[in-house]
């Protein structure tokens, strides 16, 4: 905002209170979404594990180990449509993850997305998955990976299905089919935030951050000037 120099000092200092207030409003909603979202202050750039903890991955004869390891230990993503158990739906069973071997996602939770990735409405009952806020360049999401190994398995998003209206978007590369076992869904799954409001409010909160710290210092200082030159000119 550009301060003209003939501007009153009254003037200046209400745009300066309107601008730090949708400043501060900006970073409060950043600060909330975060807080209570899934992924909440556990935040990533690049998601993964150690591969050290992969004790389960020689079960994955048919898999190439360097997607597995591209994927579930670097967090990485795999092509779409490309995954092995993409477009398969057994009505038992569970998906174990490929790095530990720890149930997951019980089969019956599996549904056709459309997405190109096995998609799931519920993860395993317990604490089978952890979640963490996933910040990439122009990515804000919820990041879903092993709670028992930390493999990274892909991202949850509201857009799924009842009754958890979630979508659990995981690497075919990290889950290997259990037909023996068989687990109950943990239905009661923690707020995901809309991705498009994840964007808008991140992007919101980072500008209104920059601004308390960069911009409001400098035109405080202004203000402060104005007022002096104003009082000197006072008979
Ligand atoms: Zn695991």
């Amino acid at each position: 905002m550009a301060t003209n120099e003939e501007e009153h000092p009254d003037v200046h200092k209400f745009k300066l209170i309107c601008v730090n207030s949708s400043a501060f409003l900006c970073l409060l909603a950043l600060i909330l979404v975060i807080s209570f979202s899934a992924g909440g202050w556990r935040i990533v750039v690049v998601a993964g594990t150690e591969e050290s903890k992969c004790t389960a991955v020689k079960a994955h004869g048919n898999i190439s180990q360097a997607l597995f390891r591209d994927v579930c230990v670097n967090g990485g993503t795999e092509t779409p449509f490309s995954g092995i158990h993409d477009n398969q739906y057994p009505l038992t069973g569970t998906y174990r993850c490929g790095c530990c071997g720890a149930p997951l996602f019980p089969a019956s939770t599996k549904f056709d997305s459309g997405t190109g990735w096995p998609s799931y409405w519920a993860p395993a009952a317990g604490e089978a998955v952890g979640y963490a806020t996933h910040w990439n360049v122009l990515t804000f999401a919820t990041e879903v990976h092993c709670k028992t190994c930390g493999a990274h398995l892909g991202h949850v998003f509201d857009d799924g299905r009842d009754p958890t209206g979630l979508r659990y978007c995981i690497n075919s590369v990290c889950l290997r089919h259990d037909d023996e076992l068989t687990v109950k869904a943990h239905t009661n799954t923690p707020w995901i935030p809309n991705d498009i409001l994840f964007l808008l409010v991140a992007v919101g909160g980072i500008l209104g951050l920059v601004v308390l710290c960069c911009y409001t210092p400098c035109q405080h200082y202004q203000l402060r000037k104005e007022q002096r030159a104003v009082s000197h000119s006072l008979p």
